[in-house]
Formats: C-alpha cells, sequence, structure tokens
C-alpha cells in the first residue's frame, strides 16, 4: 500500500509541464520541465510519467489541469493552437502507466478549485478565478460547486468579444475578444494600435524595439511602463481598461464574492495588471463589487487543483 499521502498533480502548460507531489496540507514536492512538442501527441503524457516516476513516489491517484480544449470524458486535450499536433491522450496512458483513477479537467478550473480549498477562497461559496497570461482565461465556483460546463471548458472568459467590430483578432478566429487585448501573447498588436497615432520620437519603447514596433513584446511594454515611459504608462493604462471590462463582465454575469488572479503577466506584473482594473471596474457594474487580489498560490494555483481532484479520486478527505 502506498503511503496515503501520495496524491499527484500535474499542470500541462503550453509553455511547461509541472507535476507535484502532497496531500491535504499542500504541495511536498514539485518539478517543472520544458513541454515536450517536439515528439508528436505521445511525447506529451510520456514526458508526464517520466517526471512522476522522478518524483520518487507511489501515486494513488493522479489529477490533470491543463491548457484546453479539452474533452474530460475521453480524457484528451483536442486541437490546441499550443502544438502543431491534435488530440493528445493524457488519461488513458497515466492509467496504464500507473494503474490508478486519473482525471484531467481545463487548468483554470482546477485553479479554482485550488483557490477554493488551498488558498483565499477558503469557506467561500461564490468564487472566480483569471489567469492573465500568455492567454486569458478563467474557472468559476458558483454556490459551492464547480463549474465546469458540457464539456469541461467554462467558463472561456478569454473569448468574451468586448468589441465585435476591433480590428483585433483573436488566436480562436474572433474579432474583439478579450483575450485579443489583453493575454501576454496579444498585448504588443494591441499596443501597437494604440500607438499608431502617437509621436514616439524620443520614448524609450522606440529605442527598446529598435524602431521596429514589430518587435514588441509584453516584457518590454511592462519594463518601459515600470520606467515611466509614457507610450508604455498609456498602453497599460489601456489594456486596465479593457481588463476592468472583462472583470465586470464576470461579476455581471456570476456574483462572486472574491475574485483571485493569477497568471505570467500579473504575477509579473501586479500593481500594474490589478491597479487599473481595480480604478476602472465600478463604471461597468450591477452586481455589488467583490473583493479583487492576486492569488497566493502564486504560480502552484494549478496544481493546488489537481491535487484537490487526485484526493477527491482517492476518496481522500480534505
Ligand atoms: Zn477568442
Amino acid at each position: 500500500m502506498a503511503k496515503n499521502c501520495d496524491y499527484v498533480a500535474v499542470d500541462i502548460g503550453a509553455t511547461n509541464i509541472r507535476v507535484a507531489v502532497g496531500s491535504q496540507e499542500g504541495i511536498r514536492v514539485k518539478h517543472s520541465e520544458a513541454t515536450d512538442r517536439l515528439n508528436g501527441p505521445e511525447g506529451v503524457p510520456r514526458q508526464i510519467a517520466r517526471m512522476i516516476r522522478g518524483l520518487g513516489v507511489e501515486p494513488v491517484a493522479i489529477g490533470v489541469g491543463s491548457i484546453g480544449p479539452l474533452d474530460t470524458r475521453k480524457g484528451v486535450i483536442g486541437e490546441t493552437p499550443n502544438f502543431s499536433f491534435k488530440h493528445v491522450p493524457v488519461v488513458s496512458p497515466l492509467v496504464d502507466e500507473f494503474g490508478v483513477p486519473v482525471r484531467i479537467m481545463n487548468d483554470c478550473n482546477a485553479a479554482v478549485i485550488g483557490e477554493h480549498l488551498y488558498g483565499a477562497g477558503r469557506g467561500l461559496d461564490n468564487l472566480f478565478y483569471v489567469t492573465l497570461s500568455t492567454g486569458l482565461g478563467g474557472g468559476a465556483i458558483v454556490d459551492g460547486n464547480p463549474l465546469n460546463g458540457k464539456d469541461g471548458n467554462a467558463p472561456e472568459i478569454g473569448h468574451l468579444t468586448v468589441d465585435p467590430d476591433s480590428e483585433l483578432v483573436c488566436g480562436c478566429g474572433c474579432r474583439g475578444h478579450w483575450e485579443a487585448y489583453c493575454s501576454g501573447a496579444n498585448i504588443p498588436n494591441y499596443a501597437r494600435v494604440l500607438l499608431r497615432n502617437r509621436d514616439l520620437e524620443g520614448g524609450l519603447l522606440l529605442k527598446m524595439v529598435e524602431g521596429d514596433l514589430g518587435k514588441l513584446t509584453s516584457e518590454m511594454i511592462f519594463d518601459a511602463a515600470r520606467k515611466s515611459d509614457r507610450d508604455a504608462v498609456f498602453v497599460v493604462e489601456e489594456v486596465g481598461k479593457t481588463n476592468a471590462v472583462g472583470f465586470a463582465n464576470i461579476v455581471n454575469a456570476f456574483d462572486p464574492e472574491l475574485i483571485t488572479v493569477g497568471g505570467s503577466v500579473a504575477l509579473n506584473n501586479p500593481v500594474m495588471m490589478i491597479g487599473p482594473i481595480k480604478k476602472g471596474i465600478d463604471r461597468h457594474l450591477i452586481n455589488r463589487k467583490p473583493e479583487i487580489m492576486m492569488t497566493p498560490l502564486g504560480a502552484d494555483a494549478v496544481l493546488y487543483g489537481g491535487l484537490a481532484l487526485a484526493m477527491k479520486l482517492a476518496g481522500g478527505t480534505f
């Protein structure tokens, strides 16, 4: 019999795969590697199995939080723009390898469960988690229950429309989605639109990109804003205004008591990301404003959700 605390969590991201082992008390050991995107759909589960073996534990159950879109019933990652291949099998290969229960869920849905059981959402029945990362996503606890949707992909807040006539086209192909403005991958596109008619001469941004705004990255914009470059500050403020609209849409639809925020863009720039949301949200709200804060779980929110999922699968009590 394995030690009863060998619950294993997996976080499948486009950039990194992370695994952890833990218990009610939290994460005990964790490990991260760059995602294997070179060896086809089978390479990903193979890498996960090797990483779990590397933790030196005997899993009793495995909970996976993953980039989507997912087919949670089949246990596969569907057609994601993050991989050059389709339909990555996750659950079956891990069940074959370890012979224990395995379940996969959308990474943001896992993160909100992590927040609910381990983080700032403990004891709250209505909670929302937003990731501001390479992409933009969310997870919800509604009336005490995780919201999953028919395929496990609710709520895809990054693909809420903020302007149907926008010239910004989202990675999903639709026009004017929130993610087309405010995700780490898309902030530079939005910035190029915002900066088109501004005189950038003498500013830091133009210097950083050596005169070519095609080279602009989100990191450059935040770095320049930290140094009070007027153009970068302007972009960050406009991103914040659009985020305020997105957060207000969440509050009006879900009426949460708390929204926690994670994801690399927010974790690296908490003040610049959260400040404008808090400042701009009121004018779009009908529901009472909830508390909005950075997740105390940092980059581990999805792993905590995976851990909670594994414990539930194994019939463990929390
Ligand atoms: Zn979209």
